[in-house]
């Protein structure tokens, strides 16, 4: 199964998506490609960082599932390759839930959203985004959420993070319960 979990930037994705790992060793996420800089503090591992050069040339060699220009720079996820027994879990954006929703059967989509705007805001502000960034992420969320209701995905507020995580393994136990009935 392909889980993709996309939301507005600033709503604690990462994070969740983190502690969901933590808690389910049948979770295998894909580390995405991106030519954007490391913010500060950001884990060296969070990404492949790599120049403008070295994205195109994966490009074009096929080397990505999916790929999208993001604000002004770009992010690919590679081809998946999974450990035996695992999901593939893919933080990306929801334009590349809809492209990803397009190549593969049925994925899982989720979309963790903040519990309200100002919330969202205030948390890119305090992962020190700049103030034109903050905003242009503001703007982008509106259509981010049109295009996840129009993907049908579901959507999970990220509140507090235990019950986000929690509402998230609900989600993917319903799933696999309804794919391997016999085995639940
Ligand atoms: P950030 O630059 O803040 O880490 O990520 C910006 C957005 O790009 C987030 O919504 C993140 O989930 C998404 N993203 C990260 N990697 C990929 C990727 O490989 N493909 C796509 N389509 N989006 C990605």
């Amino acid at each position: 199964m392909i889980i993709v979990v996309s939301g507005p930037g600033g709503v604690g994705k990462g994070t969740v998506v983190r502690e969901l790992l933590d808690r389910d060793p049948t979770l295998w996420l894909s580390r995405s490609w991106t030519t954007r800089d490391r913010r500060p503090g950001e884990d060296p591992d969070a990404y492949h960082f790599v120049t403008r050069a070295e994205f195109d040339a994966h490009v074009d060699r096929g080397g990505f599932l999916e790929w999208v220009d993001f604000l002004d720079y770009r992010q690919g996820t590679p081809h998946p390759e999974p450990p035996e027994g695992c999901d593939v879990v893919l933080e990306i954006d929801i334009v590349g839930a809809a492209t990803v929703s397009s190549l593969v059967e049925d994925p899982l989509c989720l979309f963790i959203d903040a519990p309200s705007p100002e919330e969202q805001q205030a948390r890119l502000e305090g992962r020190g985004d700049p103030p034109e960034r903050v905003a242009t992420r503001m703007t982008k969320a509106v259509e981010e959420r049109r295009l996840a209701r129009e993907l049908g995905a579901e959507f999970v507020i990220n509140d507090r993070v235990d019950q986000a995580v929690a509402d998230l393994e609900e989600l993917i136990r319903r799933r696999r319960d309804a794919d391997h009935p016999a085995s639940s």
